[in-house]
């Protein structure tokens, strides 16, 4: 069995080693460079991402994501100003109860990207744009390229995040619609606020500050090891040059309306934009946002995919971003949706299942748990954030398609 898969992200990664670890034939083709472009700040994994991760990568690899995730958060945090000073008014267990948010670690997505990109330098092809497919009638898909090429395998998975050129030609009826919300994210050393007494307030805990009428997000990363003792001891081959930059850091979020964040365009705009609507807050939030890295500051767009029903299924399948979108857990989502369906591909190469009937199982399994009944929402960087700008197509085949 040969697999071709859009996308280089986490879900297209994990499914990549997943298949290989099984002796299947898989290539991934990613529309950006090698050096790629940074996506987001930190991750929030849980158990369903740790699964995935667990079942699909190599045990050094795993040993890596583990040495360097942050500590436990076992609690959320609500934090006030109680006489002049952040207080925590509020702490909970941090056990699923009170929300679709379930416990877990910090990861930095970055570092966790260069990890599984370790050991598929020979499979993942950067530079290669997808832009179309055809089903052949001997069964095989055929994919093509921006550059003409083409590479064609019994099975195309659309790993390829909320843009999804393979879901706009396989599901032309998804709506991707904007939410209107806004949210700005940022990441500051942790030694330049180490003096405030908010990393010992807070901890490993998801916080979230209300002060002036104003909300925060705040949430700290202390790598459990040092990631490049963590490198040196399990995984020699990551060489990516993350590691050696990768230092503690308090990772913020700020919720506004597209009226307050205004035009800002570059990640340094949009930090700048953050230092404006924070200037009236307490000293340590302004510090937090002053003494950011201004280059990793995102504006963040709200989507959702509304749920829908079953489509019949085929060679072409898709999974995570490019199908359903969750705030604060896709991430978690889409290597769930790369373990799933790396066992489904498995259990049809070894006979054991009709391919077809094999990848509608694990497409049943991906649309009952990735879409509650109002349908999903999640994130995702507005046009001049640290993504890149949505160019216009993707902008068509996803917002724009839904009338939004
Ligand atoms: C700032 C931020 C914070 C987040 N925090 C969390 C969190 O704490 N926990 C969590 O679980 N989730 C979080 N998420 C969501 C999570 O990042 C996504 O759900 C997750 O990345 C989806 O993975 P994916 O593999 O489906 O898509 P992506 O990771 O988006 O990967 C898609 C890949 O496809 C490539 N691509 C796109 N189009 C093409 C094409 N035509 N041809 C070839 N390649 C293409 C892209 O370049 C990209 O590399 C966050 C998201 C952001 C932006």
């Amino acid at each position: 069995m040969r697999v071709v898969v859009v996308g280089a992200g986490l879900g297209g990664l994990t499914l990549a080693h997943g298949l290989r670890r099984a002796g299947i034939d898989v290539v991934v083709h990613e529309r950006d460079g090698a050096r790629g472009r940074r996506q987001g700040v930190s991750l929030h994994l849980d158990d369903r991402g740790t699964e995935a991760l667990r079942a699909c990568l190599p045990p050094a690899h795993l040993a890596m994501v583990d040495a360097t995730t942050g500590g436990p958060r076992e609690r959320t945090l609500a934090l006030s100003e109680v006489d002049g000073r952040l207080t925590v008014v509020r702490a909970q267990p941090y056990d699923g109860t009170t929300g679709p948010a379930r416990p877990g670690r910090q990861v930095d997505r970055s570092l966790l990207r260069a990890v599984l990109l370790t050991g598929l330098e020979d499979a993942v092809r950067f530079g290669a744009e997808f832009t179309r497919f055809e089903e052949r009638a001997d069964g095989a898909v055929r994919a093509w390229f921006a550059d003409g090429s083409t590479d064609t395998a019994d099975v195309l998975v659309g790993a390829d995040g909320i843009g999804s050129a393979v879901r706009r030609q396989h599901l032309p009826h998804v709506r991707v619609v904007d939410t209107g919300k806004r949210t700005l994210m940022g990441a500051t050393p942790l030694r330049a606020v180490a003096g405030t007494g908010l990393p010992d307030l807070i901890g490993h805990s998801a916080t979230t500050v209300q002060v002036r009428g104003t909300m925060m997000v705040l949430g700290v990363l202390r790598f459990t090891q040092p990631p490049v003792a963590a490198r040196d001891r399990w995984l020699p081959d990551l060489r990516s040059p993350v590691v050696a930059d990768a230092e503690d850091y308090v990772m913020w979020a700020l919720p506004v309306t597209q009226d307050r964040l205004g035009p800002a365009g570059s990640p340094t705009a949009v930090w700048r934009r953050a230092r404006e609507l924070t200037a009236d807050l307490h000293p340590t939030l302004r510090l937090v946002v002053d003494e950011a890295w201004p280059e990793v500051t995102v504006a963040l767009r709200g989507g959702t995919i509304p749920a829908m029903p079953a489509w019949p299924a085929g060679p072409v399948t898709v999974l995570g971003d490019a199908i359903h979108l969750a705030p604060g857990f896709g991430g978690n989502l889409a290597m769930r949706d790369a373990h799933r369906l790396r066992e489904a591909l498995v259990h049809a190469a070894r006979g054991k299942q009709d391919l077809i009937t094999a990848i509608g199982a694990y497409e049943d399994a991906m649309r009952r748990d990735s879409f509650p009944a109002t349908g999903a929402t999640r994130l995702e960087p507005a046009p001049g954030g640290a993504r890149e700008p949505l160019p216009a197509d993707r902008v068509r085949g996803s917002l724009a398609e839904s009338g939004a």
